[in-house]
């Protein structure tokens, strides 16, 4: 079913990575600058992340042993110190998402770049190194992205969505491990209800949820893949919910030949296999297209319409 499965270490049917990107109210400022310090409940809501459920979490991967990725935009680490030092004390790792949560797609390219680089600033400030992942806020990675990546030295990526297992992204400026996941194990779709967002999925147990990741973690361990959680501490934090997670946890481990890591571990492994040639990633060529297909040009007057 997977055309090629990666060797993951130590015989593992597959390799899981819990990320939760800690974006607290840095995604209500941006949808409403000029009234979010107005939105109290929608703001209470949003702080719960980094207060209560990045505590939370970090207590229940030292329950199972593990150590995961956080992505926070590094305007919320400013805000949120504890936070971060709660996260880096329980050996997980911190990775880049963003300055404010901008969308890289909708900026220029040298505006991309200057938040980008803004955000690295604050890592090597408040955590001594660079950050080695990125994933850009609400997946609107641009076709500058992946060139800003490779001039300032990050190793992955975790925005995309092109395949079930690891892949290189490639320009004429070098090259990234992507480590691709899905809207499927977005808890978003699961989740979110805010009159302050527009969005409104119905509120359902916890366990249908889980019952979604499962089957996706299922086929991953059937076939080799690699399991990316993309979830938020505001949402996927709440209490009924983590205990459906430590559940699901729970199964993964007694499933057993599972690689729990961290993302930069994960990127660090295929990039070891592709140099010693034990494996080979696919290798995707961006961008995708220079600009609009020209064929939609020519037929604008009828089919755009
Ligand atoms: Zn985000």
């Amino acid at each position: 079913m997977i055309a090629n499965p990666v060797p993951w270490p130590n015989g593992a049917r597959c390799a899981v990575a819990f990320t939760f990107d800690m974006d607290a109210d840095s995604i209500l400022h941006l949808a409403h600058h000029t009234s979010a310090d107005t939105r109290l409940a929608a703001m209470s809501m949003l702080r719960y992340g980094p207060e209560i459920a990045v505590p939370r979490l970090v207590e229940l991967y030292q329950r199972f042993g593990m150590h995961q990725t956080f992505f926070l935009p590094a305007w919320c680490m400013e805000r949120y110190p504890a936070a971060v030092e709660v996260i880096l004390q329980g050996g997980h790792e911190i990775a880049h998402h963003g300055y404010l949560h901008e969308h890289p797609n909708e900026l220029p390219s040298e505006e991309g770049l200057y938040w980008l680089q803004r955000g690295i600033d604050v890592f090597v400030t408040m955590t001594g190194e660079r950050p080695r992942g990125f994933r850009a806020p609400t997946y609107k990675f641009s076709r500058h992205t992946l060139t800003h990546l490779v001039n300032e030295g990050f190793v992955y990526d975790a925005s995309l969505m092109g395949d079930d297992v690891p892949y290189l992204l490639e320009n004429a400026t070098g090259q990234v491990v992507e480590l691709p996941s899905h809207y499927a194990l977005d808890d978003w779709p699961h989740f979110m209800a805010s009159r302050d967002f527009n969005y409104f999925m119905s509120i359902k147990a916890p366990r249908q949820a889980m019952e979604v990741y499962a089957a996706e973690f299922d086929a991953m361990w059937e076939y080799g893949g690699l399991w990316i959680a993309v979830w938020h501490p505001f949402l996927s934090g709440r209490l009924a919910r983590c205990v459906a997670i430590a559940e699901l946890m729970e199964y993964m481990h007694k499933k057993g030949q599972v690689w729990f890591a961290r993302l930069d571990e994960i990127a660090a492994y295929v990039q070891q296999l592709a140099q010693a040639g034990t494996w080979t990633p696919r290798v995707d060529r961006l961008p995708y297209y220079p600009g609009p297909i020209p064929e939609l040009g020519e037929a604008e007057p009828t089919l755009a319409r």
